[in-house]
């Protein structure tokens, strides 16, 4: 096992990252920007290395700044987190080549993941089910692009293979603004991702978003931990997960779950990863698979029991995984809502000193978060400052201790949206669970109107 890892990242998840090496009795190097200096989760690592100003392209997209950080510390391996370089081919390559582990998939992986062209073409040959569009990249050729929308039948949606985030991807309604909005997303997709390749899916019109949490390791070994429902959703950022997700059957979350799992094998993945599905009429498509921990992992280690960060580790430092399918039991039900540094209802980012911090706790109640009553949150970065999490035998039951543990949380100085999460566990389609990923939208629609 390793015996000191460098932390590549910022905010709850360096601190999730810390802890998990701590229970582990692995040393922690902390990277961080010259805001993020006074932050306690620093001070409790057993050595910080400041690489950089506030922006994140001199910090934490500073590739030569982390790499001489991890040597001049002796640290044996660098956990990327979740954004910023997590998902970074060539980082992951940079950092093999500097003689440091990355905790992570191997970068042939993280590339071939990261275009959603290659990637779909993988799971498609793996068995993964797809949503129906082109078979890989669009054409030049106008006549063919219309031949293709006429058989993938209106709506349909126009994505960039480079894309990320939310962006580069265009509904298109009817025939005759099929090529000139292929043109505008292949412009778009070039600035933004330097890649102006674009493809087709079928437009799904009310779909749920459900994603398939896997682990693998080096040796061929590959499990799914259950799925995640993450539909409600704005602007395709999730605000509220949970797991299980309402009304799947043990049939369908086999089924799914050990496609997933088989992918990894073909496809010799390695580390946790997370297959995206849109889910409609009893079916899961396939858009996406993000090689790297994700923000809502939690809720999946609460009724699974296992320490998804620390398997994390296990696996890059070449052990084998310690369970296999049949290991994996799930037990309740937890749901985590995303904790913004915001207006509830306006959405604009509310950085600034925390004057007063009240965390939930109780039965059931598990907080992540870095963030103390005195913290300044930066302008800089992401506006999530934490994460509550909720777990109880029954959704019901995790449900009533999430009411709970929003109404006892104090956080005064920002703004945060947990207005909104109290509004969304008193929702009647909310709380009876399954809605669709447009849910959040027209309910906000619905209460400005
Ligand atoms: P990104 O990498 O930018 O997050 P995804 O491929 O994961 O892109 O898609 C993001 C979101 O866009 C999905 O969660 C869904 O809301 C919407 N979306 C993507 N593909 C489709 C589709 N074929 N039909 C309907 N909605 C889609």
């Amino acid at each position: 096992m390793f015996e000191k890892i460098l932390i590549a990242n910022r905010g709850e998840i360096a601190l999730r990252i810390q802890r998990a090496c701590r229970e582990m009795g692995i040393k922690t190097v902390v990277v961080h920007s010259e805001v993020d200096r006074e932050a306690k989760y620093v001070k409790l690592a057993d050595e910080s290395v400041c690489i950089g100003p506030a922006p994140s392209p001199q910090s934490y997209l500073n590739i030569p700044a982390i790499i001489a950080a991890a040597e001049v510390t002796d640290a044996q391996a660098i956990h990327p987190g979740y954004g910023f370089l997590s998902e970074n081919a060539d980082f992951a390559e940079r950092v093999e080549q500097s003689g440091f582990v990355f905790i992570g998939p191997r970068p042939e992986s993280i590339r071939l993941m990261g275009d959603k062209v290659s990637a779909k073409d993988a799971m498609k040959a793996s068995g993964v089910p797809c949503v129906p569009g082109s078979d890989g990249a669009l054409p030049d050729d106008n006549e063919e692009m219309l031949k293709i929308g006429r058989r993938v039948g209106y709506p349909v949606i126009i994505k960039a293979a480079g894309g990320g985030g939310g962006r580069g991807m265009r509904v298109v309604r009817q025939e005759e603004d099929l090529i000139r909005s292929v043109e505008m997303t292949r412009t778009e997709a070039g600035a933004a991702f330097g890649n102006p390749t674009v493809y087709m899916e079928k437009f799904l019109e009310n779909p749920r978003h459900i994603e398939i949490q896997v682990l693998a390791d080096e040796y061929g070994n590959a499990v799914f931990l259950g799925e995640r429902d993450c539909s409600m959703q704005r602007r395709h950022q999730k605000v509220i997960e949970e797991a299980p997700a309402p009304g799947i059957t043990d049939k369908q979350r086999k089924r799914v779950g050990e496609a997933c799992a088989e992918a990894c094998r073909r496809i010799g993945y390695r580390g946790a990863g997370t297959f995206e599905f849109l889910f409609e009429n009893g079916e899961f498509y396939f858009i996406e698979m993000n090689t790297r921990v994700q923000v809502e992992h939690p809720v999946t280690e609460q009724i699974t029991g296992i320490d998804i960060v620390q398997e994390q580790i296990r696996i890059a430092a070449g052990e084998k995984l310690r369970f296999s399918q049949k290991d994996i039991v799930l037990k309740g039900h937890a749901m985590e809502c995303r904790i913004n540094a915001e207006d509830p209802f306006k959405f604009i980012p509310s950085p600034g000193k925390i004057t007063t911090y009240h965390p939930p706790g109780g039965p059931g109640i598990r907080v992540d978060s870095h963030i103390y009553q005195g913290y300044t949150v930066p302008p800089n970065y992401d506006s999530m400052v934490g994460k509550v999490i909720a777990t109880g035998d029954t959704r019901e039951q995790a449900m009533a201790r999430m009411r709970i543990a929003l109404s006892e949380m104090a956080v005064e100085g920002i703004k945060t949206n947990i207005p909104l999460h109290q509004m969304l566990f008193t929702d009647k389609g909310f709380v009876k669970g399954g809605t669709s990923i447009h849910y959040l939208e027209h309910l906000l629609a619905e209460a400005k109107g």
